[in-house]
């Protein structure tokens, strides 16, 4: 059987021989059949949304988590624009991976996270942090 599952035709059987990705059982089905059986085909689908839902409540996770380390340390200094070395914001667990939306401010470029935005200083350890509203 080929790899990529397209099957071998079986002209006793009227079908292409195939495995269910699913189940793991040999079937003949028509040539673009993937799976066995509607119940293999909504199984699989199921996984693949619950894995979606996962990928999607850790960016959420992440998303949240650096708001809140904005917030934070933004609210220690009674400033409208905070410096903070990057290296704080990591061992506070800031993610740079985490979501953000890119805008231009006066000139520079900034991270918009929640109701905060940052931006790294140029040629130094420094991230700016303002709150946006
Ligand atoms: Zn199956």
């Amino acid at each position: 059987m080929s790899e990529n599952n397209n099957g071998v035709w079986q002209p006793y059987e009227g079908g292409f021989l195939k495995k269910c990705p699913e189940c793991f059982m040999q079937f003949h089905g028509r040539k673009n059949q993937i799976y066995c059986c509607p119940k293999c085909k909504a199984r699989r689908n199921n996984d693949l949304a619950a894995e979606r839902k996962i990928e999607r409540d850790g960016h959420t996770a992440t998303l949240l988590r650096n708001i809140s380390i904005l917030k934070k340390v933004f609210s220690e200094s009674a400033k409208d624009i905070v410096e903070v070395s990057k290296s704080r914001l990591v061992y506070e667990g800031f993610e740079k991976e985490g979501l953000y939306t890119l805008f231009t401010m006066a000139g520079e470029q900034w991270f918009k996270v929640g109701d905060y935005a940052y931006r790294p200083i140029d040629g130094t350890d420094l991230i700016e942090i303002q709150k946006l509203v």
